[in-house]
């Protein structure tokens, strides 16, 4: 695998692989990597030429101090990982390297994309998150971009963003991975003490159960039935359960005016933060 640590020389070996005609598979991710990650990875394996993985721990992203200096760090067991799947091209940014000063942005309007949800509640996050990706973006310049539904939302502000700019990029987006149990992978799981983690399944099986009803209840109903099995686990305290539309993140109370709808929440489970979703109507 190769590792490069400069953008000006992975600008240099990405524009040589282009001009072979190769495709060039991009996931960028925060390291901590797990199989979720590598699930992305493999779809970028399968479908282009050259996959590229960065890791890079955003710290515009995080509203909490706390959050990003606890944030899990496990870059040698996460090169082992990427080089026994295959990943060409490892992209390890310094602060200083992926934020030079007097960097610009575009201004980009998301139409109130941002404003629910992981938006309300954690607030500068998706500014933080369209700003690295953009920079990211810029300095990879992929054919594909590789990211998950685990963080819906964020895969929507992306692909608003991705229309907002000049780029040819093809923007997929993976399914969830989780454990047998159900739990989404996160790379916080592993912040979960024992006992939290027998327990973190029901957030998935409440999605489900949400998914199951959807078919005969409102949405308020499903909502309210959620929310009250959410509020009923002692160890859960939770920060948010919405239902939206999946184009406009917008909240839903009649599902016969929608295409799609998403089943989106965030739990604290002691003070770890998990975020999963469930699809309850596909586009
Ligand atoms: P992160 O390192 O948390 O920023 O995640 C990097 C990418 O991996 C993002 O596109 C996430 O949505 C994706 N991802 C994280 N966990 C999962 C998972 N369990 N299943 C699928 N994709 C995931």
């Amino acid at each position: 695998m190769l590792l490069f640590k400069k953008e000006k020389d992975l600008k240099a070996f990405i524009q040589q692989e282009k001009l072979a005609g190769k495709k060039v598979g991009f996931v960028p991710t925060m390291g901590a990597l797990h199989d979720g990650h590598l699930s992305l990875m493999a779809l970028s394996l399968e479908t282009t030429d050259v996959t590229v993985c960065s890791i890079f721990v955003n710290p515009t992203q995080f509203n909490n101090a706390d959050d990003l200096e606890k944030y899990p760090r496990t870059i040698e067991n996460d090169i082992v990982m990427l080089e026994t799947a295959g990943v060409q091209v490892l992209f390890l940014p310094s602060v200083e390297e992926v934020y030079p000063k007097n960097l610009t942005y575009p201004d980009f309007d998301f139409n109130g994309l941002d404003h629910l949800m992981e938006g309300e509640h954690r607030p500068g996050h998706f500014e933080g998150v369209a700003q690295v990706v953009y920079r990211l973006l810029d300095i990879v310049q992929p054919t594909d971009l590789f990211m998950g539904q685990k963080d819906y939302q964020q895969w929507r502000i992306i692909q608003s963003m991705l229309e907002q700019v000049d780029w040819d990029i093809k923007l997929v987006r993976c399914p969830i991975a989780r454990a047998t149990d159900g739990l989404a992978l996160s790379s916080r799981n592993v912040r979960l003490t024992e006992e939290a983690r027998q327990i973190a399944p029901k957030i998935r099986q409440i999605l489900s159960k949400a998914k199951a009803e959807i078919q005969d209840l409102s949405i308020g109903e499903v909502k309210n039935n959620a929310v009250r099995r959410l509020n009923k686990i002692e160890a859960f305290k939770m920060d948010y359960f919405e239902i939206v539309d999946g184009q406009s993140l917008q909240l839903v109370k009649d599902k016969s005016n929608t295409q799609s709808l998403v089943a989106c929440t965030a739990v604290y489970i002691a003070n770890i933060r998990l975020i999963d979703n469930i699809i309850l109507k596909a586009l």
